[in-house]
C-alpha cells in the first residue's frame, strides 16, 4: 500500500516530498499532528535495515525534522513501529511524526 503512495499510484495529503522519501498525513490521526514518512525504496521494517539502506534511513530522518518545523512543532515524538506485536500495520518502513498537543489545546485551557 505505501509503495503505491510512494509511487503516486495511490492519492495521499502529501505535506513533502524528496527523491528518497514521501510524507503524508495519517488517515487515522492519533494526535493534533499525524505525518508518516516513508522512503520511495521498498524496506519493510527497522528489522529488515541492512547498510544498504543508510542513505534512506536518513533521508526519513531530515524530512521528519523538516515536516515538524513546517507544521509549527516545537516538541514532537518520532516513532517507528515494528512487527505486527510493535503496532506495525503496513509492512513498509515509516516513521510516525506525532505532535501538536499543546499548540492545538483549546484556548479555554490556556491559562
Ligand atoms: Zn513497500
Amino acid at each position: 500500500m505505501f509503495c503505491k503512495i510512494a509511487e503516486g499510484a495511490l492519492p495521499a495529503d502529501v505535506v513533502f516530498e524528496s527523491s528518497q522519501v514521501k510524507a503524508f498525513r495519517d488517515i487515522h490521526p492519533k494526535a493534533p499532528i499525524h505525518v508518516l514518512v516513508i522512503p520511495k525504496v521498498h524496506i519493510a521494517s527497522v528489522a529488515a535495515l541492512t547498510a544498504a539502506h543508510d542513505g534512506a534511513i536518513a533521508a526519513m530522518l531530515h524530512a521528519a525534522k523538516d515536516v515538524a518545523a513546517g507544521e509549527g512543532l516545537v516538541g514532537y515524538k518520532v516513532l517507528f513501529n515494528v512487527g505486527r506485536e510493535g503496532g506495525q500495520m503496513v509492512d513498509h518502513l515509516h516513521l510516525h511524526i506525532l505532535g501538536g498537543w499543546k499548540e492545538h489545546k483549546p484556548k479555554s485551557l490556556n491559562i
